[in-house]
C-alpha cells in the first residue's frame, strides 16, 4: 500500500462529468464535461458565478445526485453504478456544510452535534456526548452547548454546523457557500475555523463559493464558468 503512486493518488477524482436537468419539455446541460482531482489534506475552493454548476458538481461528489455521465471516485468508492445502500454509506463518510446551517431547533446545540453519531454503532451515548462537547470546544461554542440553535447568532450556528460535520471524523468535507448567509466578520471566523480544523485533522475540504473575500484560505482555487472549468487558475 505504500509507494509514490499511492501517495500521489487523488482522494477524489472527477472525470468527464456531464449533468443535465429536465427543464419544461427540454433538457438543460449544466456541467459539460468536468474533470478534476482533489488530493488528501488540501483545501480547494471552487468559485464561479451563480448558476455555473458549482452546487451540482458538489452534490455529485457528495453522492446526493445520481451520476449521469462520466466517473466520480470518492476515496475507494466509484459512484457510477453504486446502489442506494452504497451511496448512503459513502455519504455517511463525508462531512457536509451548507449555506444554511440545517440544525434542528427542537433539540439543543449539543444534541444536534451528536446526531450523526446515532448512526454509528461503535459510539455509545457517553462517547457521543464527549465527542460532541470536544467538537464544540474546538469551534469555540461549548458554552452554548445546552441552548437551542435559535438562541445563537448566525455565525455561531454555522460553527455548530461545522462541529456536526466533523463529528464522524470524515476525511472529506464538502461545503456549499458556507459564508453566504453571514456578515463579513462571522464569515471570516467560519472559514478560519474550517481551515484550522482541516489542517489540524488532515481533512480534505472542497468548498464552493462566489465570495471572493475568503479565497485566501484555499490551497488551490479552480473556477467553474457555465459548467466548464477554467484553465490556468492560480
Ligand atoms: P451554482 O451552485 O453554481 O449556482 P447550480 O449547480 O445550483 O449552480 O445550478 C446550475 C444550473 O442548473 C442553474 O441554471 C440552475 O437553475 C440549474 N438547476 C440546478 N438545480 C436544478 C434542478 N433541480 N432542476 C432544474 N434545474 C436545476
Ligand atoms: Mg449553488
Amino acid at each position: 500500500m505504500s509507494g509514490e503512486d499511492t501517495d500521489k493518488q487523488a482522494i477524489i477524482s472527477v472525470r468527464n462529468v456531464r449533468h443535465s436537468y429536465r427543464e419544461g419539455d427540454g433538457i438543460k446541460e449544466v456541467l459539460h464535461g468536468v474533470s478534476l482531482d482533489f488530493y488528501a489534506g488540501e483545501i480547494v475552493i471552487i468559485m464561479g458565478p451563480s448558476g455555473s454548476g458549482k452546487s451540482t458538481l458538489l452534490k455529485l461528489i457528495g453522492a446526493q445526485l445520481t451520476l449521469q455521465e462520466g466517473d466520480v471516485r470518492v476515496g475507494e468508492h466509484e459512484l457510477k453504478g453504486a446502489n442506494a445502500d452504497d451511496l448512503m454509506r459513502i455519504r455517511r463518510d463525508l462531512g457536509f456544510i451548507f449555506q444554511t446551517h440545517h440544525l434542528l431547533d427542537s433539540i439543543s446545540v449539543l444534541q444536534n452535534v451528536e446526531l450523526p453519531l446515532a448512526f454509528d454503532d461503535t459510539a455509545t451515548r457517553e462517547v457521543a456526548k464527549e465527542r460532541a462537547l470536544e467538537a464544540l470546544k474546538t469551534v469555540g461554542i461549548d458554552a452554548q452547548a445546552h441552548k437551542k440553535p435559535s438562541h445563537l447568532s448566525g455565525g455561531q450556528r454555522q460553527r455548530v454546523a461545522i462541529a456536526r460535520a466533523l463529528i464522524r471524523r470524515p476525511k472529506i468535507v464538502l461545503a456549499d457557500e458556507p459564508t453566504a448567509s453571514l456578515d463579513q466578520k462571522s464569515g471570516r471566523e467560519v472559514v478560519e475555523i474550517i481551515r484550522k480544523m482541516a489542517k489540524e485533522l488532515g481533512v480534505t475540504v472542497v468548498l464552493v463559493t462566489h465570495d471572493n473575500r475568503i479565497l485566501d484560505i484555499a490551497d488551490r482555487i479552480v473556477s467553474l464558468v457555465d459548467g466548464r472549468l477554467q484553465e490556468g487558475q492560480m
